[in-house]
């Protein structure tokens, strides 16, 4: 409580006690027992009371957020011509009276949903599209006295700013500003400047009141039934074209499909009947006589897209350790990206389900936070070519300054090769042999050190599985 209610408090007593007094001294007096010194008591107290009534009518406390107008006997236009600021002020007790304004912000609603704004019910305003479609619009402006202007708004409106200005004018800028634009327009491109346009139109209807206009919230745009319903039929309607595209699109992928397993089957049959007759002439000029020809042709990424994306690509997408491209938010894995070799440490193309996979696991945990490494692409292949099974891992060719070793089975139609630098096994080829080849995996992939067992397996390469459940075992 401020300094002027507590004076008015104790005035109010005072007054309280005079009454109380003057009661009891009638009363002593009608039972012939006078109350001795009555009449100073009741002077003494009126005067205190008519001092302290007079004080606290002429004391003024404005809070923080408070300014005052003075309405003032004193003066010939009925005002003071300044009004009061927060803080204790003093006026002409009886005389001047102060009509208190709180500056502070105030937010104004007007919304479908009941007990969301200052009127009960649906308050949203309905207004018409260029195209004259009805929408009904949700919004809030927040604004605040013009503590410069205080005088001229209490002269126009008093308390009353709310309902006959802050109101209309925020309806009629929405309805104006709303038949400047189409339907389309309002819910996609041009939404914000229909905002804008509402807010400027607000900002000036305001200030010519008196008014601070500090925001303007467009809080939902409500059609008509009937419009929603037909912009719901036409999001049906172009989906369903979309989709009859994508059929149209998946119906020409398969008959492209079909036209080329048709010319395998044409070409096959023009080999077949060529028969004996199929040779293959080399790049030196050389011919061979064979039975089949495999062509191989590799993979090639298509990163073409990419250009001027700023990931940067060679032959495919480069990546760091972590799979990162060069844009540090875009990650790649699988037969896309060219990442570091296993054994090189060069940025190779390897395009094999493992790597894929644990590429992807790689760039996944990377993506979400955690850390992990790509340990480099590891070459390897297992082929079944008419029932013969070939494999190869690592540096199958063998590296400069290492040691091979090869053993041909020709009756078994088997073969293995294996490649070492030191005491590693950095590469491996098998033809022939299904058994065990995951242990040659695990050799080059393990980089396992083979101490004494890189001669035995020099002197008998086919002893790899021993030589490596030997080395695990004692590695574990
Ligand atoms: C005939 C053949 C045999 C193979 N044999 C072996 C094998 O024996 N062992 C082995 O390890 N690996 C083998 N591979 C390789 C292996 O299949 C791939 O290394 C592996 O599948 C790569 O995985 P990926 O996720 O990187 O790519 P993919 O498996 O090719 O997956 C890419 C996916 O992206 C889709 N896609 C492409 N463009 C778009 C686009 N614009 N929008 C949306 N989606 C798109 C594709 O349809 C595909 O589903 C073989 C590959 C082929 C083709």
């Amino acid at each position: 409580m401020n300094i002027a209610g507590v004076l008015q408090g104790l005035a109010t007593f005072f007054w309280l006690i005079v009454v109380g007094i003057i009661v009891l001294a009638v009363v002593r007096a009608s039972r012939a027992k006078p109350i001795k010194g009555a009449v100073w008591l009741v002077v003494t107290t009126v005067v205190l009371s008519v001092v302290l009534t007079t004080v606290s009518a002429g004391l003024v406390f404005l809070q923080a957020d408070q300014y005052g107008i003075v309405i003032s006997a004193l003066q010939p236009t009925g005002y003071r011509p300044q009004p009061l600021r927060p803080g204790l002020h003093w006026v002409v007790p009886f005389l001047e009276n102060v009509q208190s304004y709180s500056i502070a912000k105030q937010t104004y609603t007007m919304a479908t949903t009941t007990g969301e704004g200052q009127v009960t019910g649906d308050d949203s305003i309905q207004a018409r599209t260029k195209d004259g479609q009805q929408v009904f619009i949700d919004a809030s402006v927040i604004y605040s006295i013009d503590p410069a202007h205080l005088i001229d708004l209490h002269i126009t409106w008093q308390n009353r700013f709310e309902d006959l200005v802050v109101r209309p004018v925020t309806r009629s800028a929405i309805r104006d500003a709303v038949s400047q634009f189409g339907v389309e327009e309002i819910v996609s491109t041009k939404r914000g400047e229909l905002e804008l346009t509402i807010s400027d139109s607000i900002k000036l209807g305001l200030a010519a009141n008196n008014l601070l206009m500090d925001d303007f919230l467009l809080r939902n745009i409500r059609f008509s039934d009937e419009y929603a319903a037909a912009v719901e039929q036409k999001q049906i309607a172009e989906q369903l074209a979309l989709q009859a595209q994508f059929v149209v699109q998946q119906r020409k992928q398969e008959a492209e499909q079909a036209r080329q397993v048709a010319q395998g089957q044409a070409d096959a049959a023009v080999i077949a009947a060529q028969g004996e007759a199929l040779v293959a002439t080399l790049s030196d000029g050389a011919t061979i006589e064979a039975d089949v020809v495999i062509c191989a042709a590799g993979v090639r990424p298509n990163v073409a897209f990419l250009a001027g994306s700023g990931v940067a690509v060679g032959h495919g997408v480069h990546v760091d350790e972590h799979m990162r491209t060069d844009v540090s938010n875009i990650y790649a894995a699988g037969d896309v990206t060219e990442a570091s070799g296993f054994h090189t440490g060069e940025r190779e193309l390897n395009a094999i389900q493992p790597n894929a996979a644990d590429q992807a696991r790689v760039a996944a945990i990377n993506m979400t936070g955690g850390e992990a490494r790509f340990q480099g692409a590891l070459a390897i292949n297992v082929l079944d070519t008419l029932g013969m099974i070939s494999t190869s891992f690592g540096q199958w060719w063998g590296v400069e300054g290492g040691q091979g070793v090869e053993r041909v089975d020709e009756k078994g139609f088997r073969y293995l090769s294996l490649q070492f630098k030191d005491d590693v096994l950095v590469g491996a080829t098998s033809i022939g042999r299904t058994d065990h080849v995951g242990a040659l995996r695990g050799l080059v992939q393990g980089r396992l050190r083979l101490g004494p067992w890189k001669d035995k397996l020099l002197q008998d390469p086919t002893q790899f599985m021993t030589a490596y459940l030997s080395q695990t075992q004692k590695a574990s």
